[in-house]
Order: C-alpha cells, then sequence, then structure tokens
C-alpha cells in the first residue's frame, strides 16, 4: 500500500480527533454485528472500513498512539499483505484464544483512562469479562458511543431483502412445533420470556429465510417469545402481508426492528426472562427493564437446530447427492479444459458455482469459493480477486473448498487435485491429511461425547510427523442455514456441556497441512451423529459414529500408497463405491466417465 495515500491512515487519523474530542483513550473494534453473526452486513464491517484487513475474522484496537489487529494463524499471511503500510501492527494470536485483546489493553492503558466499544455490536459474555479486566485496571469502560458514525459518511445502511418462508416438506417441522419445544427449554428454566438476536436461530424457529447475509439465507430481526405468542422485530416492508397473516396463525406479530430494545425495558416485575449471554449484544442487556429476572443460559433453538431430524437428515442425503453431481460436471470440464484454455482461481469459481446453479434446490453459495493453486493454498482463508490470482499451469496442487445452499440442505466440501507433476513431499502431506480425515470419519465415541475431544482423533497420523494446522478439525453446519453453526465443535475449543456430540448433528471434518509459500492440503467431508452398531450393544451406553454426507471422489493419484494401511484403503474404496453409486444416475456424458474413473479402487 502507498503509504502517503492510503486511505487507512486518514481514517485512523480522523478517529484519533473523535477519541481526542469523546475523551477515549482507545476504541475497540470487534468483527460484530448486533446479531452477533460470522458474516456482517456491510454497516457493521466497520473493522475491515477502518483498518483494510478483509478477513472474516479479527479484533481492531485503535488508542491514541497505537493501533493493532488481532488475528489468528489462519489470517496472518493475509494480514500482514493488507496491513502493510496503514501503521496498524498485526498481534497473532493462538487459535482459541480471541480474547487476548482484553490483556493488551488492560496492560497498556493507564488507570482513569476510558476505552469505548459500541454496546451494539459487544456480545454479553465477551462485555462481562471486558469490564472486570479494565476495572482490575482502573480503567472505564464506555459502551454508548458509535464513535464510528461520526468519520464514516458512506456508512451502508440496513440490508432491506424481503424474507420468505421456507416451505414443507424441506421445512420438515412446523413453526408451531418448534415455538412449543423452545417454551420447553424456557419452562425447563424458568423463564416467562425468551429474547433471540441470532439470526440463525431467528430463521429456525420461524421457518423464515432471507438474504440481508452473504451467504447465509437469514435476515436481521429479534425474536422476544412471550407467554402467549412471540414478536418479531424486523424491517419495515420486508414481510409481506400474505406471510404476516401466516405468521398471526402461529402467534407471531411484527414489531418495527429498532422496538427491541423498548420491548425489553417494558419487563418488570414477575417477568423471567431467559437470554444467551454469547448470542446477546451487552447493549441490549442493558435494555432489560430493572424489575425483570434474568436467567442466563444458551438458546434452546441452539440446541434443537443443531440436532437434525431423520427427515431433515433424508433432504440432506438429496442435497448432497446434487451437489456431488456439480462437483463431477464441474471436475470434467476443468480435467478437458486445463492445457487446453486459460484457467484461473476465478475461472474455477465462477464454473463450479454454474455447475451448482443448475442443480434442484439449489440456492445460492454457503461461502465464497476458495480456490488455491500452490502457495494459495496454503491460506486456509485465501479468496482470489480480479487484481490477484493464479493461473492453474505447471505443476502443482489445486485446493478448492466450495459450498451450496440448496432448500434441503447447506454443503461444504474440500478437494485437493493434482496439476502437472505433483511432488513425493506433496503427496506425502496429502496422504497424511486423507489418513487424519479418515481416521475421525471411522470414530466410535459415546454419545454425549464432548466434541472437542474428538480433535485429536484427525490430528494423529499428523502429530506423528510432527505436523499440526491451526485451525480446527470441524464445525457444526445448519439445515438450508449458516454453514458455520455450533454448539459442537471439533476443535481446541475449551469444551464446554453444550458441545456434547448428540444423534442428528452435522459437522465438518476437515483437517489440513499448510506449507506457507509452497502448498496446502486440506480434505473436507460433512458428517452425520448416527447411533453406532457397537459389538457391545449398549453394555456401556449409546454409542454414535458418522455417516459421511459428502459425495465426491477423493483424488487417489495425489496418496503415497506406501503410507495407507489396508483397512484404510478399504475404507477409502467403499466411500468411492457409494459414490459412484450414488451419483451415477445424476450425471452423464464426461461428468459420468470422470466419476468412474476417479472412483476406481486403489
Ligand atoms: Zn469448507
Ligand atoms: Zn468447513
Amino acid at each position: 500500500m502507498d503509504t502517503r495515500t492510503s486511505p487507512i491512515r486518514l481514517r485512523l487519523t480522523q478517529l484519533r480527533e473523535v477519541l481526542a474530542h469523546e475523551k477515549v483513550h482507545a476504541l475497540l473494534v470487534p468483527s460484530a454485528d448486533p446479531h452477533l453473526s460470522e458474516y456482517l452486513p456491510g454497516r457493521w464491517q466497520g473493522r475491515e472500513w477502518l483498518s483494510g484487513f478483509t478477513g472474516s475474522m479479527g479484533t481492531l484496537v485503535v488508542t491514541v498512539t497505537e493501533a493493532a489487529l488481532f488475528a489468528d494463524s489462519r489470517y496472518w499471511e493475509q494480514a500482514e499483505a493488507e496491513l502493510a503500510g496503514t501503521g496498524i501492527d498485526l498481534v497473532k494470536i493462538a487459535t482459541g484464544t480471541a480474547t487476548t485483546f482484553i490483556d493488551w489493553l488492560a496492560g497498556r492503558v493507564p488507570a482513569g483512562e476510558t476505552v469505548a466499544v459500541d454496546g451494539q455490536v459487544l456480545g454479553l459474555g465477551l462485555g462481562g469479562q471486558l469490564q472486570r479486566a479494565l476495572g482490575a485496571a482502573g480503567v472505564v469502560l464506555r459502551t454508548d458511543l458509535d464513535l464510528l458514525d461520526a468519520i464514516w459518511p458512506d456508512r451502508p445502511a440496513l440490508p432491506a431483502q424481503p424474507v420468505y418462508e421456507h416451505l414443507p416438506p424441506m421445512a420438515a417441522q412446523s413453526r408451531a412445533d418448534k415455538l412449543a419445544s423452545v417454551r420447553d427449554g424456557m419452562a425447563r428454566a424458568g423463564a416467562t420470556h425468551h429474547f433471540v438476536s441470532t439470526v440463525d436461530d431467528i430463521a429456525w424457529i420461524t421457518n423464515l429465510r432471507g438474504s440481508d447475509v452473504t451467504y447465509n439465507p437469514v435476515f436481521l430481526a429479534h425474536l422476544l417469545v412471550e407467554p402467549a405468542g412471540a414478536t418479531l422485530f424486523v424491517g419495515d416492508g420486508k414481510i409481506d402481508a400474505a406471510l404476516a397473516a401466516t405468521l398471526a396463525a402461529d402467534g407471531v406479530r411484527l414489531a418495527p426492528y429498532a422496538g427491541a430494545a423498548a420491548a425489553l425495558a417494558r419487563l418488570g416485575g414477575g417477568d423471567t426472562l431467559l437470554i444467551d449471554p454469547r448470542r446477546v449484544t451487552w447493549g441490549l442487556r442493558e435494555k432489560v427493564g430493572t424489575g425483570a429476572a434474568v436467567v442466563e443460559a444458551i438458546n434452546p433453538s441452539t440446541l434443537l437446530k443443531s440436532r437434525k431430524t431423520a427427515a431433515e437428515a433424508a433432504f440432506v442425503r438429496e442435497a448432497m447427492a446434487e451437489d456431488g453431481a456439480a462437483m463431477c460436471e464441474f471436475y470434467a470440464w476443468f480435467e478437458g479444459a486445463l492445457g487446453q484454455e486459460r484457467i484461473t482461481e476465478l475461472t474455477i469459481d465462477e464454473k463450479l458455482s454454474a455447475a451448482r446453479a443448475r442443480r434442484a434446490g439449489f440456492v445460492g453459495l454457503s461461502f465464497s469459493t476458495i480456490a488455491g493453486f500452490n502457495a494459495n493454498g496454503a491460506m486456509p482463508h485465501y479468496r482470489a480477486t480480479a487484481e490477484s490470482h493464479a493461473v492453474i499451469e505447471g505443476d502443482g496442487l489445486l485446493l478448492i473448498d466450495s459450498g451450496g445452499q440448496y432448500l434441503g440442505g447447506t454443503t461444504d466440501i474440500t478437494r485437493v487435485w493434482p496439476i502437472g507433476n505433483v511432488s513425493a513431499a506433496m503427496k506425502r502431506d496429502y496422504t497424511l491429511v486423507l489418513k487424519g480425515t479418515m481416521n475421525l470419519s471411522r470414530a466410535r465415541f459415546p454419545r454425549g461425547t464432548l466434541s472437542p475431544m474428538l480433535d485429536s482423533l484427525a490430528r494423529f497420523p499428523l502429530w506423528a510427523e510432527g505436523i499440526e494446522f491451526g485451525h480446527g478439525t470441524g464445525h457444526g453446519v445448519g439445515y438450508f442455514l449458516n454453514v458455520h453453526e455450533g454448539p459442537q465443535s471439533i476443535s481446541k475449543a475449551v469444551p464446554d456441556a453444550h458441545m456434547a456430540m448428540e444423534p442428528g448433528m452435522i459437522t465438518s471434518i476437515e483437517p489440513g497441512v499448510y506449507r506457507p509459500g509452497q502448498w496446502g492440503v486440506r480434505i473436507e467431508n460433512l458428517v452425520l451423529n448416527v447411533p453406532a452398531a457397537t459389538p457391545e450393544a449398549g453394555a456401556f451406553g449409546d454409542f454414535l459414529e458418522f455417516e459421511t454426507l459428502t459425495l465426491c471422489p477423493i483424488d487417489t493419484r495425489c496418496i503415497d500408497r506406501a503410507l495407507l494401511r489396508a483397512d484404510e484403503i478399504a475404507w477409502l474404496n467403499a466411500y468411492h463405491a457409494t459414490v459412484r453409486e450414488r451419483l451415477a444416475p445424476r450425471v452423464g456424458g464426461a461428468a459420468l466417465a470422470w466419476l468412474t474413473a476417479r472412483t476406481q479402487p486403489i
């Protein structure tokens, strides 16, 4: 970046003038919105606007003299490039230590000074940690200021896309049934009221969908479940009269989006409000009427929606077959065109997205396609741009991580393909990652096992060689909802009771190896928790195992066969037989020939 004309330096200068005026020593800008979503509408992409760092996660702190961006290893290469010349330092943090900035602030801001953060985008749990740490250091926390507004002239407005209904049969459980099961959870918590801000929870409870947030079929809203009925706080005009009447029949009233705070303020004596401290903001918690009792616990819907019903699982299998067929069509084109026409990482995104768009039930992508050739594949969150992308030519490994939203499910798959000659070192990495994917895919474990405990099963073959990767092994996946959802997480996260593995959960398995500047390997499938038929049959309680849902060949040309055991080869061959059987009826011509060739036993 040219430091003389950097818009980032100018923005930081303007911000520091505002800090001086408000007598604030430091501003904290989390990557968050009032719904604590992963993908943020433009209006709340203040961290990106102020820092120039475009990664999906990261926390920015600007003090009167310093600026620092906190990001984990997934983003280091990208952040170093994007922050160059801005005057913002990259603070490299370990995965799972996202609150490092709290100690950083508490250690630097002098006692008596003030730290500001917009309470509208500060998670309640995080806000508590921040307040305790700053309080102990004698630093004041202010959450009533939105300091970005003053210096951000073209700040985007709230998204205003229409809301639509997720209809049966794909919406396999009725809105009334879902509200009833949420009320059961409220009753167990002793609550009369329950306030929900997370947009995927609201979409799940109401069987509504939208397109306010890129890649996630959700809409901005808050929901207050009351003793009689529920109130949906949603932007004017987003829900038409017919849909409003349908909702009213199920006891769901509409209210203006901005009305949530006032509704919380009206709660009082005799009311007990259930809120999830990880899923409600500090700003809205502060609005709750002082007479009301508050119970903090996980949203009942977060647990309920993670466990897909048998009917939902059946639709997911169908979506996976459609997605796999799209992959076959794409790869058949790709292998035919390679060396014949110019293919870049961007062409891959275009062609793969077009192949998905031809498939039944397709709605949109579930995240932006990652197509990374060689060194670009070593950046787990790489995204090719018009200004910077690689041409697929020569020798090496091509990593493609992509996914779709279908009316009957959400997909997420990573495959790696050989281009030209693949070195022995590349094959070794590839085979070790495949061993990790298989090792976890074949695991059996007691029902209720805390999902972080499973993480090392995927790392085991890599650790044996002294190799590590810096991201989690697996995330929960929604049902025509967010591609990343909780509460389970196969990662190094500190386990809590809500991360227990239960039947019906869908999770990714995606270990990797990344060699900066050289290549990256990741092999990702989605798996469903199903009861395991163990030899001991219940003597030690219920056991679970994984049904692999993703249907797409795993390249066998990159395998170093000497590194695989006979049982691993048998698993891979059985997987490929299933892939061929399930996908063959859905493809023809070159795609069928490609599927047949790529699913041959080894
Ligand atoms: Zn993925
Ligand atoms: Zn994934």
